[in-house]
């Protein structure tokens, strides 16, 4: 039997064949918008399978046609990123967004109802309540907490029952890192699918990355990142992925092509660079964050400190869906500090390592103010529910070393 070898050890090879480059080791930027046919008859049968005239024969492989269809550096790239989630298919994108829209785009039609968790990422959030809308899509939201039956109840005093297509979950939630089951969901979807009709579960898995959450071992039908963050990782890139069963990155990759969002070649080839560190980079941002967090923990300007690794038995559920769930407690980390905007924009303010800027998941540490920056757009009310409040900071442990960003936030919480 051949060695089934771990992803990090496949991200410098898998899938790729340096006889067909001229014997480059690493794949080049195949930066052409067109393919040339061996044949006209070799032309005939891409579009056959390519436009789904006929199935693909056994062993045929999709012939090279059109960048905006396939291309080298893409198909790579989503074999490559399969690996992580073990899923049968994947299909990258020139942003987050883009895998996002299209997927909602894809599996929701006028009339049907989308349950979705809160908060979601704002760019979601505006898609979901502001545009959806206008194709007459039905969205309700449940809360961080509520149980299955709970969220059951919800969905049938809704009156739209009959008409849930989509589970849409971010777990953990940004900023506060709050847990949802993904199992509980997958029930919920399970209860209100038909014969005829599969209620799907999709995960926004971007705050833990491909490392340290696997949705799809834990029932979701679709995961998608925002893979600007972790699997980019090194703030120079805006992409996004989506992964799943064949059959349905099939109807995803379907959109894609018409929607004309696929990723470019350059993004393709910068993000099979930045898959050959991956492991690398976010293992040392999770030693570093467990160091950071540790640090914040017993600082006396700390008031409140939000990370996985603050869970305990005595926080009941969400302790238990860490266990089961997060296979390390992220890089994220997000505190109160004592007092309100005034020493949160000193401490921001102060900082000299650490970036101010928002995203996350990169090769440099960032520092930003959620309440006036990534969630400004929350309604105060909401705000207050979700504990998003004017003392919070939102930090993104980067790979530098440990002691200096703990030297960093140290000397800008004494300026604070
Ligand atoms: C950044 C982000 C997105 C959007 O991704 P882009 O690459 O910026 O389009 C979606 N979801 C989450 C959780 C994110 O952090």
């Amino acid at each position: 039997m051949p060695r089934k070898m771990k992803p990090e050890s496949l991200m410098m090879s898998y899938g790729y064949k340096p006889e067909l480059s001229e014997g480059a080791i690493k794949c080049p930027i195949f930066q052409t918008s067109t393919f040339v046919f061996k044949s006209a008859e070799a032309g005939k049968a891409f579009f056959e399978v390519a436009y789904g005239l006929r199935k693909q024969n056994v062993g045929e492989e999709l012939g090279l046609i059109y960048s905006r269809i396939n291309n080298p550096d893409l198909e790579i790239l989503e074999n490559r990123l399969t690996l992580w989630d073990e899923a049968e298919a994947c299909a990258v994108f020139e942003s987050g967004m883009s895998a996002i829209t299209t997927v909602l785009l894809e599996f929701l039609k006028p009339g049907d109802l989308l349950l979705i968790s809160s908060p979601l990422y704002g760019g979601s959030d505006h898609f979901i309540k502001k545009i959806l809308p206008k194709f007459n899509i039905n969205v309700l939201t449940f809360k961080v907490g509520q149980g299955k039956d709970e969220v059951i109840q919800l969905v049938k005093d809704s009156g739209l029952a009959d008409k849930l297509a989509m589970i849409y979950i971010e777990t953990p939630a940004n900023p506060t890192n709050d847990l949802i089951d993904i199992q509980a969901k997958k029930e919920i979807a399970k209860h209100f699918s038909t014969k005829d009709k599969e209620v799907y579960l999709a995960v926004d898995n971007t705050y833990l990355g491909p490392l340290w959450q696997h949705p799809l071992k834990h029932g979701a039908d679709l995961v998608l990142y925002s893979a600007t963050k972790y699997i980019g990782g090194h703030s120079d890139v805006i992409a996004g992925a989506c992964l799943g069963s064949n059959e349905m990155i099939k109807r995803v990759k379907g959109l894609r092509t018409f929607l004309g969002n696929m990723a470019s070649p350059n993004t393709g080839w910068l993000l099979l660079r930045s898959l050959e560190t991956l492991k690398v980079r976010m293992d040392m941002q999770a030693l570093n964050a467990e160091k950071v967090a540790a640090f914040l923990n017993t600082h006396p300007k700390v008031e409140k400190v939000y990370f996985l690794g603050n869970l305990s038995e005595k926080d009941g559920e969400q302790f238990k869906i860490r266990n089961r769930q997060c296979l390390t407690n992220g890089g994220m980390i997000s505190f109160d500090i004592k007092g309100g905007e005034h020493e949160a924009f000193n401490f921001l303010n102060a900082l000299k390592l650490i970036k101010l800027a928002v995203s996350l998941g990169s090769t440099e540490s960032l520092a930003e103010h959620p309440a006036t920056m990534t969630h400004s757009d929350v309604d105060e009310k909401l705000k207050k529910e979700l504990s998003i409040t004017e003392k919070m900071i939102r930090l993104s442990i980067g790979v530098e070393n440990y002691e200096d960003i703990i030297f960093d936030i140290n000397q800008a919480l004494e300026s604070a």
